[in-house]
């Protein structure tokens, strides 16, 4: 049974009223992920009339917990959907006025996963994001009925068991030699064919709003052919941009001084592009031949088609130097 949105968010949703109500806010800032922004009003419905605050909606696109920060005109930031992280770059993130509120639709899996069972080769680990996590007890019941010797890690950002986000594969690669196959629960390509690149393993995914399993072989050789001809390109660029995102959980700014210091030592410009967010409006008219990412790592492979110039990863500019042989290619990875 699918949860309505505000039962969706309990009990963390409860949780966060008693903390707004104890800290005496006045003013709460909720940040949103795109596909839930539409449900803000009965949100701040919701919670006015539990409290004294009044919740103000950021604007700003949220894709991530990487952009969960606090800005001092709210006594408080909730922010939805996101699974907190543990780290970035290393650094500790201070989370200390941020309130994390998970959104767990309770959305049916059963059929999916009796689709993809056939697919999977024993032992199979199992990946998800932090909106299906609570899934995963009944489908490993259901894979272990299989005799499918289901396992999971925990995720290195997240500290999530069995959860990826795109910018960390830790908990599907920490299974690599473990296990034959992995079956990813949830939707869209990316967290699968990432775990496929991360791990060589097929993986099979069971998307609980379709209701139906998937493979990934198609869409992770097309996404590898566009990324090998976005490398080929950068190849013969003289002045390359590297891009410093300023959100929290996205700064890597001994990342981006690296780079920099590389591309100088092979003979080319480098230049630190800094913003929070980065779209092909605040990066036009910059006179580069191509830009690197040590932002959000799904920048380049989402968005490239965005850009008149070519826009790789760390890893990739490794292969375009000669440093990393792209039979080992991988994708970049934070945290
Ligand atoms: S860096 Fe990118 S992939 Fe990682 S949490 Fe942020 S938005 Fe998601």
């Amino acid at each position: 049974m699918t949860l309505s949105f505000l039962d969706s968010l309990q009990p963390d949703l409860d949780s966060a009223c008693e903390a707004i109500n104890s800290r005496h806010a006045k003013l709460v800032g909720a940040q949103l992920p795109d596909g839930l922004r539409s449900h803000f009003r009965e949100l701040a419905r919701y919670i006015e009339a539990r409290t004294g605050a009044t919740v103000a909606m950021m604007v700003d696109m949220c894709c991530g917990a990487c952009m969960a920060e606090h800005n001092p005109e709210f006594e408080l930031i909730l922010h939805i959907a996101h699974a907190e992280l543990r780290s970035t770059g290393g650094a500790p993130m201070k989370h200390s006025r941020v309130l994390f509120i998970r959104h767990q639709p309770g959305l049916e899996v059963e059929e999916s996963v009796k689709e993809a069972i056939p697919m999977l080769t024993a032992p199979a680990g199992v990946l998800t994001t932090s909106t299906h996590a609570d899934r995963l007890p009944g489908v490993l019941r259901l894979l272990k009925e299989a005799g499918l010797e289901p396992q999971t890690a925990t995720g290195k950002r997240t500290g999530g068991r069995g959860i990826i986000l795109g910018c960390d594969f830790s908990a599907a690669r920490k299974l690599a030699k473990k296990v034959n196959s992995f079956l990813f629960i949830g939707s869209g390509a990316f967290h699968p064919v990432g775990a496929g690149i991360a791990t060589g393993k097929p993986v099979i995914g069971a998307d609980p709003y379709t209701g139906q399993a998937l493979v990934y072989t198609d869409i992770k050789d097309r996404m590898l052919r566009k990324r090998f001809a976005a490398m080929e390109l950068a190849k013969n660029a003289r002045i390359f941009g590297i891009l410093l995102g300023l959100y929290p959980g996205q700064l890597r700014r001994r990342k981006a001084l690296e780079l920099k210091r590389l591309l100088e030592h092979e003979g080319r410009e480098a230049y630190i592009l800094a913003a929070r967010r980065f779209d092909p409006e605040n990066l036009s008219h910059i006179g580069m031949d191509a830009l690197v990412s040590t932002a959000c790592s799904r920048i380049a492979i989402d968005d490239d088609a965005r850009y008149p110039i070519p826009l790789l990863t760390p890893p990739e500019l490794d292969i375009v130097l000669g440093k990393r042989d792209w039979n080992d290619y991988v994708l970049d990875e934070l945290g």
